[in-house]
């Protein structure tokens, strides 16, 4: 295998939710091996700036503002895009949200918003833009679940986020075996818990943090870009042979 099968030099990549955190290391990481990236985000001032920063870097990134949870802004990027020229060769859903409560508790708000974001979300951006990449006969698909869609973590309660992320991970595999003949590849990368300002609740709480590093055999968080790295191989010519996988980076959790 050689570097070049880990470059993404004339490749177009679009991660929703890369404001900030993963998604945001994401965009750097693709950026870096080559990729123009499109930041794609519902939150435009954040956006704005992170595009900025990399674009300072010397990196060829914009940011567009979507909501992954309402169909038509999903359609409208895909239209911008399209009315550019423009033919996305990476897809990483990535925006996700969390809410804990304990089932007999949870509003139906909070399961819905979850739901909504954490899967629906994912079915919207894979289908308009995995469309165009079925068309074209090419494109890799990543997206971002969690751990958290395998096995139930505690003591947090957080059933929506769980059921999302579970049904995430069979979305992939429904969708890569669908895509496969096209050359479409679908994949997921399923983090363990990482440094982002999703886990803030959790890593200001000492019982909750106690839990989550008792429970990883590395003993650490993970670092955004430890997740990016794994979105890039997906991403790549590397994994060419690879569709349907949920790639787990959880620094052991799952194992025990
Ligand atoms: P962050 O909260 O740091 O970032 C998530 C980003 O997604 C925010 O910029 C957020 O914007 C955006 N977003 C939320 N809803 C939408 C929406 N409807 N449309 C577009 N963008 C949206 O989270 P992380 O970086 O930690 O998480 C990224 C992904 O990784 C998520 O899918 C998460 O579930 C997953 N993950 C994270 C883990 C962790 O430990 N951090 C562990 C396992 C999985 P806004 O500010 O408006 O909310």
């Amino acid at each position: 295998m050689s570097d070049a099968d880990f470059r993404l030099d004339g490749k177009t990549a679009l991660i929703t939710g890369a404001a900030r955190g993963i998604g945001l290391a994401i965009a750097d990481r693709l950026a870096e091996a080559g990729a123009a990236v499109i930041l794609a985000d519902r939150d435009a001032c954040e956006g704005e700036s992170a595009a900025r920063e990399l674009r300072a870097l010397g990196f060829s990134a914009r940011f567009m503002t979507i909501d992954v949870t309402q169909r038509a802004s999903v359609e409208m990027v895909a239209a911008e895009l399209e009315s550019e020229g423009i033919a996305l060769n990476v897809l990483v859903n990535n925006a996700g949200i969390v809410r804990n409560a304990p089932a007999s508790e949870m509003s139906i708000e909070d399961w819905q918003q979850v739901i909504d974001i954490d899967l629906t979300g994912v079915f919207h951006c894979a289908q308009v833009f995995g469309r165009h990449m079925v068309q074209a006969g090419s494109g890799s698909i990543i997206n971002i679940t969690s751990m958290c869609g395998e096995i139930v973590v505690q003591p947090q309660p957080q059933i929506s986020y769980n059921a999302a992320k579970a049904g995430a991970n069979l979305l992939t595999k429904s969708l890569a075996v669908e895509w496969a003949k096209s050359g479409v590849r679908v994949n997921a990368v399923a983090p363990g818990y990482t440094a982002t300002e999703l886990t803030l609740r959790g890593r200001s709480n000492p019982e909750w943090f106690a839990a989550w590093m008792a429970g990883t055999p590395m003993g650490r968080l993970g670092e955004p870009r430890e997740i990016a790295n794994a979105v890039l191989f997906l991403a790549s010519p590397a994994s060419s042979f690879m569709t349907g996988t949920v790639m787990t980076v959880d620094g052991g959790y799952t194992a025990r």
